[in-house]
């Protein structure tokens, strides 16, 4: 297939297919848009079951960046990078040295930070060949370092906008929440909602996440395969995406969707199956944004974390926004999410997408 008929392919500005044989590493870095500053997004790590497959993620997931960052207010374009782990080499800081030279050699185009599969420890290698880069060990009172538990502490608030606009109530107390994935985001949106109340329903195919995660807090665990069907209110997504789905989605109990999670949706048509159902999701890429509102200001270097705080509590004034306009419009929320990143994108970032 050719990759301009591919069809995630939504005129990227570029794809770069890289290999070095001397490190082992194989990638894909996709760069979306540049039409707000440089692309950035995470650097994903994983076993793809084909080159096809890498593609069609880094293809997806760039674009979600262009659409995250443009929503989050930040100066960045969107961008992405996989690393093909199958076939490849183990991780080893040489591994890592070579993919910051090829993010070097796009001049910075392109800024990465770590995404699934990779940590704060391996952007160190990354950052001996490239300054393009961010989610480093964080100095002090500055912002950086692993951001997930802003990603989560953005899920958190986003998880009450949720409640407010479809349980009428914004208290988590009682609230029966089934989180599917307990690893970096997953385990601390977890101690989160276990402090506001919620009664926590856990599942992962990881046993050592899912044993941490059971040692720090009163979760009931059910296998992955019940997970997504679980009877609570809150369904929170935080391993992969594709999960919402012609087949998954008429056989959900929960009443919303709201979780960490990139690309949860399977298809844009997804959105429109769980409005039918009267199921509130949260757009993924306006709910997740914390971990890169993080990594902006790091590589901006321009805040400390209570800042960064500041900044990830406007996420649910842009739910909030985009609830009330679904309802307004009958239209799905990811519709009204997409439309309004466009509209950003378009204006060169001028629209204010933050409830005043
Ligand atoms: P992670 O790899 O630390 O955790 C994912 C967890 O999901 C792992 O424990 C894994 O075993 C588990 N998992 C995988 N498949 C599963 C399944 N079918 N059922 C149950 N559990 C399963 O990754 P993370 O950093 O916590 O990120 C989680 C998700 O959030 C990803 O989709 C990521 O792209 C997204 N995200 C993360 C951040 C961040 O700051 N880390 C920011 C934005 C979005």
């Amino acid at each position: 297939m050719s990759v301009f008929d591919h069809p995630e392919f939504d005129q990227h500005e570029s794809l770069h297919f890289v290999q070095d044989p001397q490190s082992g590493l194989k990638a894909i870095v996709a760069i979306h848009s540049t039409a707000l500053g440089p692309a950035a997004g995470g650097c994903r790590r994983w076993q793809y079951t084909s080159d096809s497959a890498a593609l069609t993620d880094a293809l997806r997931l760039s674009r979600g960046m262009t659409y995250k960052n443009a929503v989050a207010g930040l100066k960045f374009g969107g961008g992405k990078s996989v690393i093909l782990a199958a076939d490849a080499a183990p991780k080893s800081p040489e591994l890592f040295r070579a993919f910051g030279r090829v993010i070097e050699g796009l001049g910075g185009k392109y800024v990465t930070a770590e995404d699934v599969g990779c940590s704060v420890d391996d952007m160190r290698y990354v950052k001996e060949e490239t300054s393009y880069v961010s989610g480093l060990p964080k100095s002090g009172d500055s912002a950086g370092g692993d951001p997930s538990p802003l990603t989560a502490y953005g899920c958190f608030l986003g998880i009450q906008s949720a409640t407010r606009a479809r349980l009428g109530t914004d208290s988590l107390n009682d609230v029966r929440i089934a989180v599917q994935g307990v690893g970096h985001v997953g385990l601390h949106l977890c101690e989160l909602l276990h402090e506001a109340g919620a009664k926590l329903v856990v599942a992962d195919v990881n046993r050592d996440n899912l044993q941490l995660a059971r040692d720090a807090l009163p979760v009931t665990e059910v296998s992955p395969a019940e997970l997504l069907y679980s009877d609570v209110d809150v369904l929170a997504p935080c391993a992969l995406g594709n999960i919402l789905t012609s087949q998954t989605i008429p056989k959900l109990k929960a009443k919303i969707v709201a979780g960490a999670a990139n690309n949860q949706l399977a298809t844009e048509a997804d959105g429109a199956r769980l409005a039918e159902r009267d199921i509130l999701y949260a757009p993924d890429y306006v709910i997740n944004a914390g971990g890169i509102i993080n990594v902006a200001h790091e590589y901006y270097g321009s805040s400390s974390e209570e800042k960064v705080r500041a900044e990830v509590a406007r996420i649910p004034g842009r739910l909030d926004l985009i609830f009330a306009e679904a309802k307004t419009t009958n239209q799905p929320t990811n519709i009204i999410a997409d439309e309004l990143a466009r509209r950003i994108v378009a204006g060169g970032g001028a629209e204010s997408p933050v409830a005043a």
